[in-house]
């Protein structure tokens, strides 16, 4: 089982509402089982929310408590929904004994290569092969 972004697999879960359907990944439904999951609506965020970023650091940072999340234009600290979501997909991962994700690029939960989000190094740091799709 793969966990996956729900966004990728068209689930309107962005935070303007949106999607963002990948094909590859959609793909991968036919062939492999998936658990979809969106930390920030799991953190307890609803859709449509406020566009956040992470400030002075990246999602490691952030679990060290050098960092934080907060909103693009009032700077609202919302550290610990993104936290909060992204232990519940560690849980997940762990019930269901799952070893891979597949996650949004450049998000603050689910980002990789450009800046780790929360949730992708919570889940690298459970020894979860994290990659990264757009
Ligand atoms: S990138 Fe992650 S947190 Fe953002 S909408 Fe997609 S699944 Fe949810």
């Amino acid at each position: 089982m793969i966990l996956v972004s729900g966004c990728l697999l068209g689930i309107c879960c962005r935070y303007d509402g949106s999607s963002r359907p990948n094909p590859d990944v959609m793909a991968l439904v036919y062939r492999r089982n998936i658990l979809p999951v969106c930390p920030e609506q799991l953190g307890g965020l609803p859709t449509p929310r406020k566009a956040a970023y992470i400030a002075r650091g990246d999602g490691f940072d952030v679990l060290s408590g050098t960092a934080r999340v907060l909103t693009v234009k009032a700077q609202k600290d919302v550290t610990d929904a993104f936290m909060r979501g992204a232990r519940e997909c560690e849980r997940l991962a762990r019930l269901f004994g799952i070893k891979k994700a597949i996650l949004k690029s450049r998000s603050p939960s689910c980002g990789l290569t450009v800046q780790t989000g929360v949730t992708a190094a919570v889940l690298i740091l459970a020894g979860i092969e994290v990659l990264e799709a757009g």
